[in-house]
C-alpha cells in the first residue's frame, strides 16, 4: 500500500480507502472486509449517516483494535437540520453507532447549493469548531457535489481540512472536476475522491470502441486498472475511495492499489485516456460540445451545463448524480430550466444548430425526476 499526506493535517493516510457505502448484504462479510483492508494497509475509512447500517456494521467491524487501525470519516446529514443544535444531536448519535469517542474527519455531506444555504443558515462552521475544542471531532471537511463556481466559494469561505468530491475518468471537467481538485489542493487542503468509477456505471455502460481502444493499447491493463490509474497519478488526489460490495472486488483494488504513486503515466496515457473519454461522449444525446457561444442567457440558464448533465444521466440510466447536480445546485442557483422564456436568442450563437429551447425541455424531464 501506498501513502501520502493529507492535506495540511499531519495525518499519513493510505492512498485507497475503503468506501462502506455499498457493503455486503451480510453483516459478518461486511465486516471480514472491513478487517481484511486494514489488515492490508489501508488506514481511511468513509461512511455516513445515510449509509443504511454502514455505521453500525463499521462500529463493530472496529471494535477488537481495529479503530485504532484506521482514520475514521463520517458525514452530517445537513438536509436533516432544522436548527443549529441539531449538528451535534447527529454527530452524537453517529459516534453511538459508531462506538468510538472521537470521529477523525467530519464532514458536511453533500454541498450543493441547497445544503450549503443550510450550512450558512445554521452556522455549520462555529458547529466544527466547538466540536473539535471538544475533542468529539479531529478535522473538518465537507462533501460535494455541485458546479466549479460553487466549489471555489466553499472552498474559499472557511479553513476547510479536507474536500470530498466526485471525480473519475469521464468527469474532468465536470462538478468540482480536475480544477477544483487543484483548487483546494494549492489551498492546503487534502482532496478525497468519491465515484472513482461512477458506482459501477463507467465498466456497465462502457462503449465496445473504448474497449477496443484499451484492448489495442500496447500497455496492458483492465478499464478498472485504467480509470484508478488516472486518479492515483494525480499527486493532489490524497484518497481514492471505492465502495467494494464483495471480498474479491476489494482484493482486485488492493492489487491495483500496490503501485499507486503519483506521476506514472505518461502523455501518451493520458491521451489514450482522453479518447476513451471522447468514446464515452460519442454516445451523447445532444450533439453539445461545450462552447458556451450560446450564453450568456439573459434568464440566467446554464445551457452547457444542463445539457453535460443530461448526456451523463441519459447515458448511464439509473445513476442520480446528475439529477441531484440539477435539483440541488442548477435549479434553485434560478440557472434551470424553469427560467427559460423560450425567446431563441442562444439558437442564434449555436454552432452544432442545436435547437435548444426544445432540447433544454427534453433535460428538465429527464434531469427533475426524483432521486430519493
Ligand atoms: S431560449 Fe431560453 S435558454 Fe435560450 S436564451 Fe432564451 S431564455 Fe435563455
Ligand atoms: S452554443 Fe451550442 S454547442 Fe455551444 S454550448 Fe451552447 S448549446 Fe452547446
Amino acid at each position: 500500500m501506498q501513502y501520502i499526506e493529507y492535506g495540511n493535517t499531519g495525518l499519513k493516510v493510505s492512498r485507497f480507502g475503503l468506501g462502506c457505502m455499498r457493503f455486503p448484504g451480510s453483516e459478518t462479510e461486511a465486516i471480514e472486509m472491513v478487517r481484511y483492508a486494514l489488515d492490508h494497509g489501508v488506514n481511511y475509512s468513509d461512511t455516513a449517516y445515510v449509509y443504511g447500517n454502514s455505521e453500525v456494521i463499521l462500529g463493530k467491524a472496529l471494535k477488537d483494535g481495529y479503530r485504532d487501525k484506521t482514520y475514521l470519516a463520517t458525514k452530517s446529514p445537513i438536509w436533516n437540520i432544522t436548527k443549529h443544535e441539531d449538528f451535534e444531536k447527529y454527530l452524537d448519535e453517529q459516534l453511538l453507532r459508531l462506538e468510538t469517542d472521537h470521529i477523525d474527519v467530519y464532514l458536511l455531506h453533500n454541498l450543493g447549493f441547497d445544503n450549503w444555504q443550510k450550512v450558512k443558515q445554521y452556522d455549520g462552521f462555529s458547529f466544527l469548531d466547538k466540536m473539535i475544542q471538544k475533542g468529539k471531532i479531529k478535522h473538518k471537511a465537507f462533501s460535494f457535489h455541485g458546479t466549479l463556481a460553487l466549489f471555489k466559494e466553499v472552498v474559499n469561505a472557511y479553513d476547510w481540512e479536507m474536500a470530498q468530491i466526485q471525480l473519475n475518468i469521464l468527469d474532468e471537467y465536470q462538478q468540482a472536476g480536475v480544477e477544483g481538485l487543484q483548487h483546494a489542493a494549492k489551498k492546503g487542503m487534502a482532496v478525497v475522491i468519491m465515484e472513482p468509477l461512477r458506482g459501477g456505471h463507467i465498466l456497465n455502460h462502457c462503449p465496445g470502441q473504448a474497449l477496443d481502444l484499451i484492448n489495442a493499447y500496447p500497455e496492458k491493463r483492465s478499464l478498472v486498472e485504467w480509470a484508478f490509474r488516472w486518479l492515483y497519478n494525480m499527486p493532489e488526489a490524497t484518497v481514492i475511495l471505492s465502495g467494494t460490495s464483495t471480498l474479491d472486488q476489494l482484493k482486485d483494488n488492493l492489487n491495483i492499489f500496490e503501485n499507486a504513486r503519483p506521476s506514472v503515466m505518461s502523455s501518451g496515457d493520458l491521451n489514450f485516456i482522453k479518447s476513451i473519454r471522447e468514446q464515452f461522449e460519442n454516445k451523447s444525446s445532444i450533439n453539445c460540445t461545450g462552447c458556451k457561444y450560446c450564453m450568456p442567457c439573459p434568464n440566467g440558464v446554464d445551457i452547457p451545463q444542463i445539457f453535460k448533465l443530461y448526456n451523463n444521466a441519459s447515458m448511464m440510466e439509473g445513476y442520480p448524480v446528475d439529477r441531484v447536480v440539477y435539483q440541488n445546485t442548477i435549479v434553485p442557483s434560478g440557472c434551470g430550466v424553469d427560467q427559460c422564456i423560450e425567446c431563441g436568442l442562444c439558437m442564434e450563437h449555436c454552432p452544432q444548430n442545436i435547437k435548444i429551447p426544445e432540447n433544454l425541455k427534453k433535460a428538465h424531464e429527464t434531469l427533475n425526476q426524483k432521486f430519493r
